[in-house]
């Protein structure tokens, strides 16, 4: 949800919009609505769709069907600079052979703003993004990725945008630094107010600073929603899978509601009573690695397999196992207190409970 106390309305509307590049379709037809004050991330394979979704919200790209309004103003033909609206870039697009501080003074310039108010300006910003002052002079060229990062969003801010735009800004960027610019960035979002629409190819980074995630792929927009949701409730296989790894099991209804029998893997399983799949002759049990038990003499759940382990792989504070089912592999994550000290080979049992599975359609 919006993080400032601004109302709950749509800054940017996209009310079917279409984008094809001759024969082919790059986002086909969808409704979005981005919310002010929102932070909202677009995710998806490569060659999904969202930079050119992307691009047509910032005015780069003329959508080919369908209207973008700007708080309730069509905006199809307003180029990039009319709005106001700024994109952070991943290649950050800085002048090399200027310093910090005329980097972040470059918008301020154009419009005429005073050498003075400009460097006074530029520093307060360079406090916002966690630049010390003493870089104002420094050629942009000899800081660091982080840096630089953090002077392409200084210079953003300076244009003063109702919404920023971020291409994959930290696609480039090695993993530890990555994750705190992650959090600098929703600090960020949450101080300045504005309204962030940021792509990227991570869902885990998307569910670290997101509101609001929207799910692509092969141009369709296919699941709109908070973090949780999308981790809770996704549409289909594809956004369950795109969570990271999961179980997967086949299965197709046997003779009562709520009871199912495996097609890739043997058995009979009782899933939770659900919406997406009422009416459906087959679907997919999505079961995550964490909620998958090795059950011991004894112990019970809704749903058990019988299985043999193959491989054991450590994962930082996690240990995850890979469980040979039939032809199936199945990934059981287990806190290191719990390891279990099996060798490849051993027979287990693996069990869950329905609540803690999602069904989702074929
Ligand atoms: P990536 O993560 O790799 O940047 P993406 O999800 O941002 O991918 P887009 O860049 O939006 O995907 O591209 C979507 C599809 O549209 C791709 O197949 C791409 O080749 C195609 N496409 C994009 N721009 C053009 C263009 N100007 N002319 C023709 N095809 C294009």
């Amino acid at each position: 949800m919006p993080t400032t106390d601004k109302p709950n309305l749509p800054i940017l509307q996209l009310v079917g919009v279409r984008k094809t590049f001759g024969d082919f379709v790059a986002v086909e037809t969808l409704d979005l609505d981005v919310m002010e004050g929102e932070f909202l991330t677009i995710v998806g394979p490569s060659g999904s769709g969202k930079t050119t979704l992307l691009r047509m919200l910032a005015g780069m790209e003329a959508p080919s069907a369908g209207d973008i309004s700007l708080r309730g103003v069509r905006i199809n033909e307003m180029p990039p600079e009319k709005r106001p609206t700024c994109m952070v870039f991943q290649s950050l697009a800085l002048f090399p052979h200027k310093s910090v501080g005329e980097n972040i003074e470059f918008p301020l310039k154009m419009r005429g703003v005073p050498a003075k108010a400009r460097k006074a300006r530029a520093l307060e910003l360079m406090g916002v993004v966690r630049l010390p002052e003493s870089y104002y002079a420094k050629n942009v060229m000899k800081c660091s990725g982080g840096e630089r990062q953090r002077v392409a969003l200084a210079r953003a801010l300076a244009y003063d945008p109702d919404v920023l735009f971020f291409d994959e800004p930290l696609s480039a960027i090695d993993y530890k630094l990555k994750k705190v610019l992650e959090k600098e960035l929703k600090d960020l979002h949450r101080e300045t107010g504005k309204t962030f629409v940021y792509i990227t190819h991570s869902l885990e980074e998307a569910m670290v600073m997101s509101d609001r995630i929207g799910v692509m792929r092969s141009g369709r927009l296919v699941q709109v929603g908070t973090p949780e949701e999308i981790y809770a409730k996704p549409v289909d296989r594809f956004v369950s899978e795109f969570m990271g790894e999961v179980n997967v099991i086949a299965v197709e209804r046997a003779a009562g509601v709520e009871d199912w029998t495996g097609v890739d893997v043997p058995g009979r399983f009782t899933l939770a009573p659900c919406q997406e799949i009422a009416d459906a002759a087959t679907a997919y049990v999505v079961v995550r690695p964490e909620y998958l038990r090795v059950l011991g003499e004894g112990a019970g759940a809704d749903n058990a397999l019988e299985g043999v382990i193959y491989n054991e792989y450590a994962l930082g504070s996690r240990i995850q196992y890979q469980v040979r089912v039939g032809e199936k592999v199945m990934l059981v994550e287990l806190s290191r207190a719990q390891a279990l000290h099996a060798a490849p080979g051993q027979r287990v049992r693996l069990g869950w409970d329905a609540r803690d599975a999602i069904a989702v359609r074929n």
